[in-house]
């Protein structure tokens, strides 16, 4: 097929010119061998072709994920190279000049997931129709990106439905054009080195973007992609500067977990823009962690490019733990006795496991109040079917070790054992396969299978309160005959392994 040949050289010049868009050391292989990398990647669908081969258990196919991608790129250029024409024919008939056929609002913001998600990030990644030299571009937004304070203002007592104006194919009203140049201004970014607003008297885009949020731009208005103004401030091209209209934008009450239309969160953008000035702001700034966007993307995944901002995530989320088990600590919910919050010589109670006492004074004391609640507690407890086999190959070169598991020895165990376990979210997928369960020993280790009831139980449990929404800790019971049983239904406070 012709098409194919084609579109396979369309999908190895995105996949190459992302490579150069990357400081990561993959980003650093590939632009090193290029003719190495074209042909590895070449060679890799060439032999995913028609073998049906998943890239997780349960997942697509990795061809169909080849496919996905390569048609979105053909979709988005074709989308851009439409807006230029419309627009440059607009600007020709002098239509753009009429304010009744000016877009307004926010416009459609329903979400996407999958191939339509790379559709809209092709697009929106890689600036669209957005150019200063795009004829169909009114002043009003060209004096905004250059942060001309004067004429901004005058542009809009002349003309107040500019206020919400939407120009491009990227639907930017003026408080993002402001953005878009002020981010050049203080730039390290080689990108950016050709846009560059020169600094001049008269212009200052802090000073326009306050203004245009005093005159009523919503904080969190969104462009095509979902993205607010906060996002534009703290993603791939934040900088400094940026970062002083983001603390503005937080006082002015914009939401620092607001969604993009793909559910990607301002720290997940400037994760995997692999910007670490803008993750560090955001950190400091105590985002919501335990999140995944809607095709399952945590925030490690989301740098899943850049080891150190992985390392700094990781070194985050354990700081995080420590502190919400301290919490657990302080309410009795997490080794202190249920009767005297005495915290040493503790033992669980050997019916539901999740209560501690001190001795057998306190859990006498306590019965009588503890029954029914520790017979339900009990019951919470559904069988689990553990598999072993691994994952492939193409998983394993971009997973993240934390969810590797290598069992310490073949040996089973035997009688009965209760013992905390750790539940991974092996794949960014997870309701169609990938989850890990180990106990600290790895005396139980391997995946569950997506078909049992308990597995989405767990997947919903993890995804909402346990860490960075990639895993969680449950109490399990061992039985000789009665397998592996696990508390789906109570997530434990985190532990450190
Ligand atoms: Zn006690
Ligand atoms: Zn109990």
């Amino acid at each position: 097929m012709a098409s194919n040949a084609k579109n396979s050289e369309a999908f190895m010049k995105h996949v190459m010119e992302a490579a150069a868009g990357m400081s990561s050391e993959l980003g650093q292989r590939m632009q090193s061998d290029p003719e190495g990398w074209r042909n590895q990647v070449l060679g890799m669908m060439e032999h995913m072709k028609g073998t049906g081969a998943v890239a997780y258990p349960g997942g697509p196919t990795l061809s169909q994920g080849f496919e996905d991608m390569i048609s979105a790129q053909a979709i988005s250029d074709e989308m851009v190279q439409k807006a230029l024409k419309d627009g440059f024919m607009q600007a020709l008939t002098g239509a753009l000049r009429n304010p009744d056929r000016w877009s307004y609002g926010d416009g459609e913001q329903t979400p996407v997931r999958r191939k339509e998600a790379m559709v809209v990030q092709h697009v929106w990644g890689r600036g669209g129709d957005y150019s200063l030299d795009n004829p169909a571009l009114s002043d009003w937004a060209r004096d905004c990106h250059l942060g001309e304070f004067a004429k901004v203002k005058a542009h809009l007592d002349n003309e107040p439905k500019l206020l919400d104006r939407r120009e491009t194919l990227l639907r930017l009203n003026g408080l993002f054009h402001v953005i878009y140049g002020m981010r050049t201004v203080d730039s390290k970014d080689s990108r950016m080195a050709s846009m560059k607003v020169e600094k001049k008297e008269g212009r200052d885009h802090l000073a326009c973007a306050k203004f245009l949020i005093e005159r009523g731009t919503p904080v969190d208005c969104r462009d095509m992609a979902g993205h607010t103004p906060f996002h534009h401030c703290t993603g791939m091209f934040g900088t400094k500067l940026t970062l002083k209209l983001a603390d503005y934008l937080l006082d002015k009450g914009a939401d620092i977990n607001a969604r993009n239309r793909n559910g990607d969160t301002p720290l997940m953008v400037a994760l995997s823009g692999n910007n670490e000035l803008c993750v560090d702001f955001l950190l400091e700034r105590d985002p919501e962690t335990n999140v995944t966007n809607y095709d399952g993307n945590s925030l490690v995944q989301s740098a899943l490019n850049f080891p150190d901002l992985q390392r700094k995530m990781w070194a985050y989320a354990s700081k995080k733990s420590e502190l919400e088990r301290s919490k657990a600590k302080a309410t009795g919910k997490y080794r202190t006795c249920a009767v005297c919050s005495k915290s040493n010589g503790l033992k669980r109670c050997t019916g539901c496991f999740l209560v501690w006492y001190c001795g057998s004074k306190c859990q006498k004391d306590d019965w009588k109040g503890h029954k029914a609640n520790c017979k339900a507690t009990q019951a919470e407890y559904v069988p689990v079917v553990l598999r072993q086999h691994g994952h492939s190959q193409i998983y394993n070169w971009t997973a993240n070790s934390e969810v590797t598991v290598t069992p310490k020895s073949e040996q089973k165990i035997s009688g009965k054992h209760h013992f905390i376990v750790k539940v991974g979210i092996a794949h960014v997928n997870a309701d169609e396969g990938g989850l890990t369960l180990y106990n600290k020993e790895k005396t139980v280790y391997g995946q569950l299978a997506p078909k049992d009831d308990v597995y989405l139980e767990l997947v919903r449990a993890v995804k909402k309160d346990g860490v960075m929404g990639v895993k969680g800790f449950f109490y399990a019971i061992w039985e000789d005959g009665k397998g592996l049983r696990v508390n789906a239904k109570r997530i434990q406070p985190p532990e450190s392994w």
